[in-house]
């Protein structure tokens, strides 16, 4: 796989977190009734905090509360936002012929790729694996650029695992390593993590440990009531001294070693001594060096401590329904991302069918987009391919398209315009409501029409593709 780019440039260019805004304007009052939705969840990161209460009127956003800095300029231009509905190249364009110029490049394309989905929601992520089925393209979802490594240690070992709602009631050790909650998800300590009372944890963040394990003091610290740094690269090296020690306290720390002697062996007291202990592992342990080894050996050593207490590792998944796409390519391929259709059933390879990958070999022709946020984080080589081949780009209204895309549709938002479905980051399943109606259409139908528009005999053929060292040759 290419090198991965620096965890800073993953992390959203935001102020420092605070408590969410109690109520926020965001268009002017108009004198229509006031309609205020209450519960709403918010698809921004994967907290999907389902509190949040919009205030409409003339079936405009006017108000929202409980955004965080992250949603409440989401909701923000969400509610200016009247694009048109489709575009050929940047000449707006009918529905109508969106979608013939949409079936024309899928038809004489020999190796599509579709790609993103974490923007989308459970019935858009199941009309791409359709597609995808149909035209025999390689599916693959923006984990293949951010967890991927994690989903593969997870395969491979295993995972200790939990609920954020057992986070909230039994945690009284939360370790954030390779993470900056605080400017990712803004209110997971205020819902999740440190501050949510319970039987078990009376006083909150009182009764809790907080540690921050990282290279750099971020802004989470400020929240930790422990930093351990971490040196660029030695955390393979830390887990497996702390393996060692928690397994016997006495172990002979080497000279070397990556922390003092005296620090590593509080750390692991730490967390064998917990009641419940849960860590969230960000990118910045996923996207390392040998990202998959780093993230087994923390999985690994969360098993050795259900030995001596509870213990599970969660990763901090940044959009919104990342995890979604990964569940629906699950259960609808076997397989959670980086998944090729092309000889007409699943096959799974990492890497070889990673979109990123397949861009900078030129082994893809056409593309269809579902969400383009991730693009900007491929390497130059993949995004000078991209901007080679014909592309389809599927976009909420408020979202500026990184692709301009040959064929454009703006789509509707799940959870504001549409029903749906969006998993948070611990794989648990959050309704999303129709709020107010839209004049665009969802992405499933889009994708759906371009379906039904390909016909039932399509692919006339399976289409025979470059022999390579997969997983079943
Ligand atoms: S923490 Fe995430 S899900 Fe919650 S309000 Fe902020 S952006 Fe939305």
């Amino acid at each position: 796989m290419s090198p991965p780019k620096k965890l800073a440039q993953r992390t959203p260019p935001l102020p420092s977190p605070s408590d969410p805004q109690p109520s926020t304007l965001i268009a002017q009052p108009s004198p229509s009734p006031l309609r205020i939705e209450t519960d709403v969840a918010c698809t921004v990161c994967g907290c999907v905090c389902d509190d949040l209460s919009l205030h409409f009127q003339g079936g405009q956003i006017v108000r929202v509360e409980r955004a965080c800095v992250l949603a409440e300029p989401w909701f923000a231009a969400l509610a200016q936002a009247a694009p048109p509905a489709a575009f050929l190249g940047m000449q707006v364009a009918t529905h109508e012929q969106a979608i013939t110029a949409a079936v024309e490049i899928l038809s004489h394309s020999q190796a599509p790729l579709i790609y993103g989905l974490s923007r989308s929601s459970t019935p858009g992520q199941r009309a791409a694996v359709e597609l995808a089925e149909r035209v025999g393209a390689t599916i693959d979802t923006t984990a293949s650029i951010c967890h991927g490594p994690s989903i593969m240690a997870i395969q491979e070992v295993g995972e200790s695992t939990c609920t954020l709602g057992e986070v909230a009631c039994r945690a009284d050790l939360v370790v954030f390593w390779g993470a900056n909650p605080a400017v990712s998800h803004p209110r997971h300590f205020e819902r999740y993590s440190l501050d949510p009372k319970s039987d078990l944890l009376p006083r909150g963040r009182a009764d809790r440990r907080v540690i921050l394990i990282n290279d750099v003091l971020n802004e989470s610290a400020a929240f930790a009531d422990r930093f351990v740094a971490v040196p660029e690269c030695r955390d393979y090296e830390l887990i497996w001294q702390l393996r060692e020690l928690v397994r016997n306290e006495e172990a002979v720390v080497s000279a070397n070693s990556v922390l003092p002697a005296e620090e590593l062996r509080s750390l692991a007291r730490e967390f064998k001594r917990c009641r419940y202990g849960v860590v969230f592992f960000g990118l910045g342990l996923a996207q390392s060096k040998q990202g998959h080894l780093v993230v087994s050996a923390l999985l690994e050593l969360v098993a050795d401590l259900n030995a001596h207490t509870r213990f599970a590792a969660r990763r901090l998944r940044i959009p919104g329904d990342v995890a979604g796409a990964d569940s629906v390519l699950c259960w609808q391929t076997g397989f959670p991302f980086a998944v090729n259709m092309g000889r007409g059933y699943p096959r799974y390879n990492p890497g070889e069918f990673s979109a990123q990958n397949l861009l900078e070999r030129g082994e893809v022709d056409s593309c269809v987009l579902v969400g383009t946020e991730s693009i900007r984080e491929f390497s130059e080589q993949a995004q000078a391919h991209l901007a080679t081949i014909p592309t389809i780009v599927l976009e909420y209204p408020h979202i500026e398209p990184q692709v301009p895309g040959h064929v454009r549709f703006t789509t509707s938002v799940y959870g504001i315009h549409a029903t749906g479905t969006a998993y948070r980051m611990d794989e648990t399943p959050i309704p999303l409501r129709q709020l107010c109606s839209s004049p665009y259409p969802t992405d499933e139908r889009v994708l759906r029409e371009i379906l039904r528009r390909l016909g039932d005999g399509f692919p006339p053929q399976v289409l025979p593709q470059p022999s390579r060292n997969t997983l079943d040759d």
